[in-house]
This record gives structure tokens, sequence and C-alpha cells, in this order.
């Protein structure tokens, strides 16, 4: 309920940033011809579109707890769009309104206004295309990810000079004002974001406790608040709802890589928190080798895809590969808050020995009513591969009536999650009961 009330609050907040100026500029009552008011309001609206893109994915708690990381980057790229297109609709407008306006376009001749708004257009159509191409360049993708911070920087900056040097909307009072506020917020934003949590905020610094290798490709990382190793123990650690994750970095600095990882431990652990890694790439690799006493530094925590975002008569789990790690969160959570409800766990993996957490699983069934299928799609010497389909989850979850009163949570690999959930629709499971998690930002 606390989580379609912040949702609703959100909506409401960003509809009203996204309105204000061009409602304002109506009230005016300008006597111009039609295509030049439409165009105005185009490119007010495109204005704070733009803001309202920049806003969404600054990693604010509230915002990614209601609607989870990937429903975060679903609405910054739905308003990024909508926002390139009412640019490109203000373009076609100024040209309605009067032909000759084309020689503003001549960059050489025209004045510095219009060379601002060309330049943010084309800088625009550029973070488009680059944001389209995301999936191509996945191995460089901390590499894409600063070039569209510094395209969608030059972006608002280029803007912002194309209104101020036409002069006309911030000569009018109330206009001012709405763009003041929308710039002071944003701001306000962007300086907690990017200063103030990791340069200043004492609490975002955490001391690696151990590094326990997990298997060949996995480790699980220990972490204490900094403060505890200074100044004795009793700081507590992070208050996180179970399921949620943090970005992790390895020095101060917002310059250097950031990725996103899952807290693994309970809740209610209390002095440290737990992540388990599996070693995919070079950042990953390099947290094997941490060691105890070593400085990290979390922004989190975040996310959406939790337990306690829920009620329901039980919880049908379903990970792939290191999906599980949300599952270990909320059933380590559940086991110490005695939870009596029934659960179901389905894990999937290529091999058995890419299981993670077996043993764990094993015993953590004596504390709750918990029932486990593992689906291993390459078991060496099984003449038929297990398949993570409709008729296998048609076996594990409850009968029809009962299937809509569980609630369901699906986490891993792209490919993984939407296949399961086609299956789950096909099964009649209701899409509000689906929570997801895709462990892939790009
Ligand atoms: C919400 C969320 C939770 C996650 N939780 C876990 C977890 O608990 N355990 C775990 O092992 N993994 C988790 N991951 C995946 C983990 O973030 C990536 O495997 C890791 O960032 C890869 O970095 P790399 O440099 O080692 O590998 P690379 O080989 O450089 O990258 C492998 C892939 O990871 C993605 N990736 C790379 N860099 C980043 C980045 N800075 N931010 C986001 N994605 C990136 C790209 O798709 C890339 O193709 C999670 C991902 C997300 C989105």
């Amino acid at each position: 309920m606390r989580r379609h009330l912040a949702a609703t609050a959100w909506a409401v907040a960003f509809v009203a940033a996204f309105t204000a100026p061009a409602l304002l500029t109506l009230r005016s009552g300008e006597d111009s011809a039609l295509a030049s008011q439409l165009a105005v309001q185009a490119g007010l609206l495109a204005t704070s579109a733009l803001v309202c893109a920049v806003a969404v994915p600054s990693r604010l708690r509230s915002l990614t707890r209601a609607l989870g990381i990937d429903g975060v980057l679903g609405v910054h790229r739905w308003i990024g769009m909508l926002a390139a297109l009412l640019v490109l609709a203000h373009v076609v407008l100024v040209l309605a309104a009067n032909p000759a306006n084309i020689a503003l376009l001549d960059v050489r001749h025209a004045p510095r206004p219009a060379n601002a708004g060309v330049a943010a257009t084309v800088t625009l159509v550029a973070l488009v295309g680059l944001a389209v191409l995301r999936r191509r360049v996945r191995h460089h993708y901390e590499l894409w990810r600063w070039v569209h911070l510094a395209l969608a920087g030059s972006v608002l900056v280029l803007s912002a000079l194309h209104i101020w040097w036409l002069g006309d909307l911030v000569h009018d009072p109330a206009v001012r004002t709405a763009f003041g506020l929308q710039a002071a917020v944003l701001l306000a934003v962007l300086g907690y974001r990017w200063v103030w949590r990791p340069v200043f905020d004492p609490r975002s610094e955490y001391t690696v406790r151990t590094v326990r290798p997990k298997s060949e490709t996995a480790s699980t990382l220990v972490l204490e608040p900094r403060r505890s190793s200074r100044h004795g123990a009793g700081h507590p650690t992070l208050t996180f709802a179970p399921g949620q994750f943090a970005w992790l970095r390895l020095r101060r600095s917002t310059a250097t890589g950031e990725h996103p990882f899952t807290i693994t431990s309970s809740a209610h652990l209390g002095l440290w928190v737990e992540f388990t890694i599996r070693h995919a790439g070079d950042f990953t690799r390099t947290l094997a080798g941490l060691r105890s006493g070593d400085s990290v530094w979390l922004d989190g925590p975040h996310g959406g895809f939790t337990v306690d975002n829920v009620r329901s008569t039980g919880l049908v789990m379903i990970a792939g590969g290191v999906g599980i790690t949300p599952m270990m969160s909320m059933l380590r959570t559940l086991a110490h808050r005695a939870d009596r409800r029934q659960h179901r766990l389905v894990v999937a993996a290529r091999t058995h020995e890419e299981l993670m957490f077996r043993d764990e699983l094993e015993s953590l069934q004596s504390a709750l009513d918990l029932r486990i299928v593992e689906v291993i799609s390459r078991a060496r010497g099984a003449a038929v591969p297990d398949q993570l389909d409709e008729a296998l989850l048609a076996r594990v979850l409850p009968g029809r009536y009962r299937r809509n009163k569980f609630d369901y949570f699906v986490c891993g690999p792209p490919g993984m999650v939407t296949d399961v959930v086609t299956a789950l629709d096909a099964l009649d499971v209701r899409t509000s009961r689906i929570h997801t998690e895709q462990f892939d930002l790009v």
C-alpha cells in the first residue's frame, strides 16, 4: 500500500514538473500565430521532460523502492524518448510558423539562441542513438555510461542557454519561477547523488571483514560500517529490505566504476552486510582480491524487489544463476522472522556445480515451509535436460484457485526473466502478483 502511495506521489510530482512551465505560458494569453504558440509549448514541455529524465535515474531511494530498478529505467527511457519527440515537434513547428526560419539552421549566420538550440537537438539525437545501441556495446558498459552522462549534461546546458538567450520566456515572472524551481530541485538531486552521498556521507564507507570463496566462480564479500572498525563495534549497518541491492565502489570518488550487487544477508543481521558475487569480468574479479580491512563504498539500499512490498499467503521464487542472491536475503530474513507461510523456490543453473547456497538452502528447509526445485539444463549424464518452462512451473505452482494468492519473484538474466513471465502469464498468474528484477542495466 505504502509502495503504491509513494509511486502515485512521484507520478503527481513528475506530471506537475512536466506541465508547470507550459501551463503558465498559456495563462499569459499571447496573441501570436497558433503554430508559434504550439512551438513554444512543445519546447517548454521538451525542457521539462529532459529535467525529469535526468532526475528519475538519480538514485532517489524512495523512487527505486516504489518502482524497482527495472521500473525506474523503463520510465527514464520513456521520458527520454518523449523529450526527443517534443524537441523534433518544436523544430517542425518553428519552421511551420515561418518557413524563413530555416535560416536559423545555418550555424555560421544564425543568432546564438538558435545555435544553442540546434546544438542541443543534435546532441539529443546522438544521445538517443547511443541509448538505442546500448545492447550492442554491452562489453564497454562503463564507457557507454560516461558518454551517455556527458551527452545528457550537454543537452541540459545547451537547452538552458537556448531559453536564456531567447529571453522572452524568462522575462515572464511565473515561468521564470517555474524554471527556477525546476533548476533548484534538479541541482539539489544531482548534488545529493554525485557529491553529498559519495564524498561527504560517512555512512557510505565500509570495511571488508572477510572475502569467502563460495565456489570457483563466486565469492561472498562481508562488509561492516567503517565507523565500527574505527570507533569499536556497534554501529548499525545498512537498513534495507530483503532483496534490495547497493552500488559498490572501490574508491570514494564517483568517477570510479560503480557496480550493482544484491545484499544476500538477512535484513536482521544488524552489524554487517553480505554480497555474493560471481566473477563475471574485470570488476568482479578485482573484488575477489580484496583483503580484510580494505575500504569500499556503498550507495544503497535501492530497488523494490522485496517481500516487504507484498502481502500474500506464500511466495514462489524463481532464480536463474546468480539471481539466487535476492532470494537468499528474503529466505534468511523470513527464517529470522519465523515465517510460517508456504514458499517454493525454483533455482535454475547449467550444472549442479553452478548451484549456489545448496547446503544452506537445505538447512533453511527445516526453519521454513520451503519446497526447492532444481532445474539443471546441462546435467552430466541426464538423458533429457531440465527446462524452466510452463510445464515445469505448472507442476511447481499451487493449484489454480490458490495460484493468485501467492506472490512470484523472478530474478536472473533478461531472457530467462522474460520466458518465466510469459509462462506465468500462460498459467493465469495475475501480472500484479509477478515481481521481476533483471541483473542487467544495459
Ligand atoms: C540490480 C542488480 C543486482 C545485481 N546483483 C548481483 C549479485 O548479487 N551478484 C552478482 O554476481 N552480480 C549481480 N549483478 C550483476 C553485476 O552487477 C555485474 O555482473 C557486474 O557489474 C559485472 O561487472 P564486471 O566488470 O565484473 O563484468 P563485465 O564483463 O565488465 O560486465 C558483464 C556485464 O555486466 C553488466 N555491467 C558491467 N558493468 C556494469 C555496471 N557498472 N553496472 C551495471 N551493469 C554492469 C554489463 O551487462 C556487462 O555486459 C547485479 C546486477 C543488477 C543490475
